[in-house]
């Protein structure tokens, strides 16, 4: 019976190391689907704000133009004006004038170097995105691949499970199920040199000599795996 549990313990070994490769790759690639999908809505927002800029910047084109013209007109008044309180008055609305404009060529240059920094970026952004999805289209194939070969291995796997636990007692392979989930998927030892070949413990020499000769299925008193001893070697 110990065999056969030797067997199925490393069947399901086996089928562990096969999750654990399935386990990860498709977190790996749900991650580069993630960091794909926010450089794509970065693209998009940086071009957005770009437009926005754009716009901004055309309005305050016309705006320029108005200022520009309504300051000509003052400086034509000047020369019609009678007294120092109308040319004062003149001066002040055109100081009044000068500075909305410059105003407002401050709050384009602050624009523009904003769209310049939009640019780069989005050309930067443009070029990871380029090579990520490369990448993933890689390792989605490659994922694709992994999954249908350890489904083959799987089932493979599956059937002699099967025909391993078919030599064991029901009430043994119930206890196995609940050490391998136990013990961290490892469910049946070696003895090594005396010792439990999973948590160290000591095996009395009596159970040693009784497993070695295959009298009876022990189990661990410490850790409670089932424990095994390869004939050929000495005790
Ligand atoms: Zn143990």
């Amino acid at each position: 019976m110990i065999r056969n549990l030797v067997k199925l313990q490393h069947i399901d070994t086996q089928l562990t190391d096969i999750d654990e490769l399935l386990g990860d790759l498709p977190i790996r690639v749900d991650e580069l689907n993630n960091q794909e999908k926010s450089l794509i809505d970065e693209v998009a927002q940086n071009k957005e704000r770009i437009k926005e800029i754009e716009l901004s910047c055309s309005k305050n084109e016309g705006k320029l133009l108005d200022l520009k013209e309504k300051i000509e007109k003052h400086k034509d008044q000047l020369f019609l004006v009678t007294n120092n309180k109308q040319y004062d008055a003149i001066m002040n609305e055109m100081d009044h004038l000068k500075q909305e404009k410059d105003l407002i060529e401050t709050e384009e240059l602050l624009w523009l170097e904003e769209k310049d920094g939009l640019e780069s970026s989005t050309t930067e952004k443009e070029e990871s995105l380029e090579s990520l999805t490369a990448d993933l289209g890689d390792r989605r194939i490659k994922l694709e691949r992994v999954i249908s070969e350890s489904a083959e291995e799987k089932s493979v796997l599956e059937v002699q499970r099967n025909d391993a636990a078919q030599g064991i007692a029901p009430p043994i392979i119930a206890l196995y199920n609940k050490v391998i989930k136990a013990r961290n998927g490892l469910a049946v030892v070696e003895i090594v040199n005396s010792s439990c070949g999973g948590c160290g413990a000591i095996v009395p020499i009596q159970t040693v000599s009784e497993i070695k000769n295959s009298l009876a299925v022990h189990n661990c008193g410490s850790c409670g795996r089932f424990l095994y001893k390869e004939k050929s070697e000495k005790v």
